[in-house]
């Protein structure tokens, strides 16, 4: 009887020390490299079904468009109300994915998003056109050491190439002081020159328009945002062509068809640049957006568990020169 006593006592004591001593799990770290960080607009506090260009719609320009944006699911995703909902949100869920992200906007709000995750946001700054800012003003920024990264670029959108003299000096200071640059080209969704945004050209997304900037600047290190989608056949031969540039795949993740997206990254790898795909999401006003993209790398068959971990973590690490023990 003592005997059964003491080995009662001996696994209450082996089961305390081991509650002890194994730390609670944390999932895998995940590098979500295209987050923007806006503050709440009220006239873009719209519920959004994810994938829904599965249905681009018939229309006529005598009549009025139907809504870029369709809500009809079961659960469509709800945006954030105020800027202290979104950021607890996006707090929260860098927390429990174990997520860092590199986040573009509003500085006031990269800045608490850093306060209230500190290690987990990697601010960067854009500049699509020289009206926007002087190449003095963007170097000074770029030089503060707030920002690690140039991003959003999107000259696509000012009717400008990626290779426009007129961008020359912004890259040219990219390039100088070594930071990784994110350009948008592709994917635009329904009717973005003649319906949203006049100046934007679908041929300016053609990823072959980044091969005189890359000439230019031997030592600039791009990765383009949205995988120049859905130019893949260019991309492929630009990513061939010019050894460091990467492909992100935010934007199309959770707009497009699911059986194209996965066409599209499946090509990409199959191709052989599993090592060359960064892991991003678009991220804009809708919490849940994190995890409604990362599903869709999670449930991509074809691809290994080794190349799922690089497109979600190693390759970012590699590109933005990071430091994988800071992951640990
Ligand atoms: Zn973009």
């Amino acid at each position: 009887m003592k005997n059964c006593f003491l080995f009662l006592v001996g696994l209450l004591i082996s089961g305390l020390t081991s509650a002890q001593t194994v730390p609670p799990r944390r999932p895998l770290p995940i590098i979500d490299v295209h987050v923007h960080a806006m503050k709440v607009n009220p006239s873009f506090m719209l519920e959004m079904c994810p994938w829904f260009l599965r249905d681009m719609p018939g229309g006529d320009p005598n009549q009025q468009m139907r809504a870029f944006l369709n809500t009809e699911c079961v659960d469509p995703l709800q945006p954030a109300k105020s800027d202290k909902e979104m950021q607890d949100a996006v707090v929260a869920t860098m927390e429990r994915l174990n997520m860092t992200v590199i986040a573009y906007g509003d500085p006031t709000i990269l800045r608490n998003w850093q306060k209230a995750a500190p290690g987990r946001v990697i601010p960067g700054i854009g500049v699509s056109s020289p009206s926007e800012m002087s190449v003095k003003a963007f170097t000074d920024s770029l030089s503060s050491g707030f920002y690690k990264v140039m991003g959003e670029v999107a000259p696509q959108y000012q009717g400008l190439s990626p290779s426009d003299p007129a961008l020359d000096g912004y890259f040219a200071a990219a390039e100088k002081l070594n930071i990784p640059v994110g350009i948008h080209m592709g994917t635009g969704g329904n009717g973005m020159a003649n319906l949203t945004q006049a100046k934007y050209r679908a041929s300016l997304g053609r990823p072959f328009l980044l091969e005189d900037l890359l000439a230019k600047h031997p030592k600039l290190k791009i990765w383009v945002m949205h995988a120049g989608y859905p130019m893949v056949d260019e991309m492929i031969a630009l990513m061939g062509a010019n050894a460091y540039v990467y492909v992100d795949l935010a934007g199309f993740i959770w707009s497009y068809p699911q059986a194209e997206i996965h066409m599209y990254l499946k090509r990409l790898v199959q191709a052989g640049f599993g090592k060359r795909i960064l892991y991003g999401t678009d991220f804009l006003v809708w919490p849940r957006l994190f995890e409604t993209s990362i599903s869709v790398i999670e449930n991509a068959d074809y691809l290994s568990h080794d190349q799922k971990r690089d497109i979600m973590f190693n390759n970012a690490v590699r590109f933005f020169r990071l430091d994988p023990k800071k992951f640990e």
